[in-house]
């Protein structure tokens, strides 16, 4: 492999000093970065033969994101009302995450995915998580940790080779639910079944020769998981040494729901199972009792927060017991994440900006979480997560060259010293213009370079319309009618995105 100089642009390392560099380079060779910092000297170390040079002037570079806590359910894009709701917003009311949440009816709606997935044949499962994971990918995330799809694990290692992405795989693990009106959980399925899953997916992963997938086991929630089940990930976590990730705190009625079916509240039910550790990574978080927020911060858990998606859901994760930054000023890590959903949320870049505002606003301090804090929030620290910060997550010498290229030089940075602070005020994910993983560069001008976008999303369209028919239930010709865009649209017949116009 070639050496690959990117120079000229403002570089962002994301390193634990949180430098900035204006006139900065990176140099690649071959997977890894073997320098980066001042362009001046990092060129004097390019070799000078054979050596790919990109142009970085006027732009920033950061380090590709890392999105820890992710779910691939654009299989779900018309149930729910999603693609199938009316345009018009005046008749919406709370969902079941709403006014703090449903816990009954989101146990029973998660427990219900895992049949789904089994439905999807393979080709609809591999055209699903393509095109999902490649609204990811080019929203500059280089780095996937799933929490559980509404998808197959292998088709989500299919995508994310194909599309030359990382990505932490796991299941879709629940084994109970909590039916309403009655006082104790009720088993769905047997626990072994939902572990011999994972474990068969953690043997499959640590044969990977490609450094780009990795497998950790999940619970999608305690609402859905028995005591054996949580015995039994426990086990797994310690025999494979590999990080564990579950929603948990994340809704106001989820503790009373919690000792109601299951004699205990959430974040102790996790302790007692043995899962608390520095492995444990605590999605969402809010909610938490005064004694679960010491045995939080005592076994130096891992939280993840995915701000950008809170409101519209209509939960209130960060303001309504700001515990969230609470442990983070305890001395916990915190990441930032998207969560996922039927429809795109807000990416990584609106999580940034997100965390930037509403932490400041809370503390009326604007030094709470700096533009550079909340990189590292969505980089190095989401990384560590991952228990993978030492290949990823930062911009610095032996670590993978996974980077991020954001044009800054349009009015939104004019005379601006700090482009990252004006890419948070009025930037977004679509602005990101180049993404390479491994020292490929799989984007380039915000297009893929390996891929007909088209095709992708023509593809996604063609198995959500026979997944949506077959095994959802919805009529044909509702299904025809959300799918089949008028010609002229990208990717639809007789329209090709390629026109600058449509981009
Ligand atoms: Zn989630």
């Amino acid at each position: 492999m070639t050496a690959t100089l990117i120079t000229g642009g403002f570089l962002y390392p994301a390193d634990a000093e949180g430098q900035v560099v204006p006139a900065g380079a990176v140099l690649v060779d071959g997977d890894r970065i073997t320098a980066a910092g001042p362009a001046a000297d990092v060129e004097r170390l390019a070799p000078r033969d054979g050596l790919r040079v990109v142009d970085a002037r006027g732009k920033m570079i950061l380090p590709g994101f890392v999105n820890p806590h992710w779910h691939e359910l654009f299989a779900l894009r018309l149930p729910f009302k999603g693609a199938l709701r009316p345009s018009h917003d005046r008749e919406d009311e709370p969902a079941f995450m709403a006014l703090g949440g449903d816990l009954s009816r989101i146990s029973l709606a998660f427990d219900a995915f895992t049949g789904r997935i089994d439905q999807l044949t393979p080709d609809e499962a591999v055209a699903i998580a393509r095109y999902s994971m490649w609204t990811q990918l080019r929203s500059g995330v280089t780095t996937l940790g799933d929490v559980g799809s509404v998808n197959r694990p292998e088709a989500l290692v299919q995508a994310a080779r194909d599309l030359g992405m990382r990505c932490v795989v796991s299941t879709w693990a629940s084994d109970a639910v909590c039916p309403p009106g009655e006082s104790r959980f009720r088993r769905t399925r047997d626990a072994d079944v939902v572990l011999r899953r994972i474990e068969a997916l953690l043997d499959a992963c640590a044969a990977d020769r490609s450094g780009l997938i990795r497998a950790r086991p999940t619970a999608v929630y305690g609402t859905n998981m028995t005591d054996e089940l949580g015995g039994g990930l426990a086990e797994l976590v310690s025999r494979f040494d590999v990080p564990f990730a579950t929603h948990v705190g994340a809704l106001r009625n989820e503790s009373e729901a919690m000792q109601a079916y299951f004699g205990a509240t959430p974040v102790q039910r996790f302790a007692d199972l043995g899962l608390l550790s520095p492995r444990f990574m605590a999605v969402h978080c809010a909610f938490a009792d005064d004694r679960e927020r010491k045995l939080l911060v005592d076994a130096d858990v891992h939280v993840s927060t995915s701000p950008a998606k809170y409101g519209p859901a209509g939960e209130s994760t960060l303001t309504e017991t700001r515990m969230i930054p609470e442990l983070r000023r305890a001395g916990l890590d915190v990441s930032l994440s998207t969560d996922g959903a039927a429809l795109p949320v807000g990416g990584m870049a609106e999580a940034m900006r997100t965390t930037w505002q509403l932490f400041t606003e809370m503390y009326a301090d604007p030094t709470e979480v700096l533009p550079t804090d909340a990189l590292a929030m969505a980089t190095r620290i989401a990384a560590r997560g991952l228990d993978w910060d030492r290949e990823i997550g930062s911009l610095e010498p032996g670590k993978q060259a996974d980077l991020v290229l954001i044009p800054a030089d349009d009015w939104r940075y004019l005379l601006n010293p700090r482009p990252l602070e004006g890419f948070l005020a009025l930037g977004g994910s679509n602005d990101i213009d180049t993404v390479m993983v491994g020292g490929e560069i799989v984007v380039e001008a915000g297009r893929a370079t390996a891929h007909d976008e088209a095709e992708l999303e023509a593809h996604y369209l063609e198995a959500l319309e026979s997944f949506s028919v077959r095994c959802l239930g919805i009529a044909p010709d509702v299904v025809a009618a959300v799918t089949r865009r008028p010609p002229g649209r990208s990717g639809r017949p007789g329209g090709r995105a390629d026109d600058p116009a449509e981009r």
